[in-house]
């Protein structure tokens, strides 16, 4: 039993499809070949596409947490305002002051977004020049308004904003040059729906120069040294060769599907979630406009004995999240991302419903 395949479900990584797997199986190239900065370059192109963006995009060989630090130490001079709201948020504070930085954690309630009011508050003291935030709280399910809180720092044009869109980027419009963020950064295990490690990351001119002039940049993650290999279509280290053949296809699939496509599936599918949590009589953690458009975290109001039912699912070949850190037990999730489909939901839900009855 233990070596069956369970399909994920769970918030990342997330399934992947076979011809993806396939591409990583190909031969490898040499990396400072015409060969590889044709494919990087292709990648590079689509990404600009997908994101609606002409600020460089990087490629980071990494799960997202390594741009998430270099981010702070690239773009951190004098104090930067962490927006947390669940524990990617939370880490992501720890990360920054772990790199020495002067740092403060403006906080919501785990379930509740960060506000535009929160964020206009922060950065009116003038005490900031850089802001982290995280649009889709995966912990927690919980979208915070980015259209609104990018015309908040429209205000504050000193200030870098490093966004985290790990869990939300490609399952919706997130146009970064029209809500003029500065750095944007996901990995691909969420919802590209790709092997874990490899993360892009966007710089905007005002990126670089902060980078320029801050100390202490370290070597893996120098924007700098990003940028300069990006001329070339390369990166600063040997990439996950494997990673980027899947990358470049996973584009084109996205391309083939075709963005208003992609994007109508996921609101699809995040109906489709939302509404059978709520007819088993469970509650969305999020209230209603703050639900995560590629995960829905429920509350287990029935007190399901969620670790039982994630063994019973994992004995049918299906993985089930019962929720992430001080919320597991009392809250579950279900991820509807990446290459997932109505039916696949459908059974899965079936089957959880199935597992609920026979305990
Ligand atoms: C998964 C996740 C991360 C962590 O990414 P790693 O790839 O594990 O470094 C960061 N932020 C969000 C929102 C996530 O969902």
């Amino acid at each position: 039993m233990s070596d069956k395949h369970k399909k994920l479900f769970i918030p990342g990584p997330i399934e992947v499809a076979p011809e993806i797997l396939q591409a990583m199986a190909m031969p490898m190239i040499g990396h400072r070949t015409k060969e590889y900065a044709a494919i990087h370059g292709r990648i590079k192109a689509n990404l600009k596409k997908l994101l609606f963006t002409d600020n460089r995009v990087f490629l980071s060989t990494s799960s997202a947490f390594g741009p998430m630090e270099g981010a702070v130490r690239n773009l951190v001079k004098k104090r930067c305002a962490n927006f947390c709201n669940g524990a990617f948020s939370d880490k992501w504070h720890d990360v920054t002051i772990r790199t020495g930085k002067e740092a403060d954690a403006f906080k919501a309630e785990w379930g509740q977004p960060i506000t535009p009011e929160l964020v206009d508050k922060a950065l009116s003291t003038g005490k900031y020049d850089s802001m982290t935030l995280i649009h889709n709280e995966t912990s927690t399910g919980v979208m915070s308004p980015l259209p609104e809180i990018a015309e908040v720092l429209k205000k504050y044009p000193d200030v870098v904003s490093i966004i985290d869109t790990v869990s939300s980027m490609s399952a919706l419009k997130i146009p970064l040059d029209e809500l003029g963020i500065d750095c944007c950064i996901f990995g691909v295990q969420k919802a590209f729906a790709l092997p874990p490690g490899l993360a892009v990351f966007t710089a905007s001119e005002k990126t670089l120069s902060r980078a320029e002039t801050v100390e202490n940049r370290g070597y893996y993650f120098d924007f700098i040294e990003f940028a300069k290999n990006d001329e070339k279509d390369n990166t600063p280290s040997t990439p996950c060769i494997s990673q980027i053949y899947a990358m470049d296809l996973q584009l084109q699939r996205i391309f083939e599907e075709g963005l208003e496509a992609r994007w109508k599936r996921h609101e699809e599918i995040a109906n489709f979630v939302r509404e059978w949590v709520l007819s088993e009589g469970f509650e969305t953690f999020p209230e209603k406009p703050y639900r995560s458009m590629t995960l829905t975290c429920g509350v287990n109001k029935r007190e399901v004995d969620l670790a039982k039912l994630k063994s019973m699912m994992g004995e049918r070949g299906y993985a089930f999240d019962d929720g992430y850190g001080k919320i597991k037990g009392k809250t579950f999730r279900i991820a509807h991302m990446g290459d997932t489909k109505l039916e696949d939901l459908a059974d899965f839900t079936a089957n959880l419903k199935e597992c609920m009855a026979l305990m």
